[in-house]
């Protein structure tokens, strides 16, 4: 009955610490006041991808990835050094030109660090998919091939274009991510 389930929810809350005492309070119409907008698989396991970058140890770039199958997160990782190793942000990257490109060579990739992480806990990604806030690189594109990860989803770009030819040549989906339209 919309008219009384006005009322109730308009008073919920104020007179009760029961607000479902009456269980005609519980009907379409305050449901449909509560309802959140919820994110798409892909925007949520994005956006995570994202938080796991905020632990990156290398200030020239923080980039996340995170490994999921049938919905589930297997494992997550971000560029940064070695276990023993220091970390960029405390004594500065260690920097050579690598095909051309200036590039940290102490760190160790995110993609790379998901894809240890799930060797660490014995766990396989056969069949995955990872979500990465950045394309992958040639060597992470490489990496990503051999675990057995079918399809890559990127957020942002990365100047490494070979890396899209293997990935295509090797049957490895690449998916630019498209963030929900709300
Ligand atoms: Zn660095
Ligand atoms: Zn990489």
């Amino acid at each position: 009955m919309p008219r009384s389930s006005c009322r109730a929810s308009a008073t919920r809350g104020t007179d009760s610490m029961e607000p479902f005492e009456n269980p005609e309070t519980d009907t379409l119409e305050a449901h449909a006041a509560l309802k959140k907008v919820r994110p798409s698989w892909d925007e949520y396991f994005m956006r995570i991808a994202h938080e796991v970058a905020t632990r990156s140890t290398c200030p020239r770039l923080a980039v996340g990835a995170v490994i999921v199958r049938d919905k589930r997160i297997l494992t997550t990782g971000y560029n940064g050094s070695p276990s023993g190793l220091p970390h960029c942000d405390d004594v500065g990257c260690l920097i050579r030109i690598v095909d051309g490109r200036e590039s940290c060579q102490r760190t160790l990739h995110a993609e790379q660090n998901a894809i240890i992480q799930a060797a660490y806990h014995g766990v396989s990604v056969t069949g995955a998919s990872i979500y990465c806030t950045h394309q992958p690189c040639l060597m992470c594109v490489k990496m990503i091939m051999n675990s057995g990860i079918e399809e890559v989803h990127y957020a942002g770009g990365y100047p490494d274009p070979l890396a899209m030819e293997l990935a295509s040549e090797g049957g490895l989906s690449m998916v630019k991510f498209a963030p929900d339209e709300n």
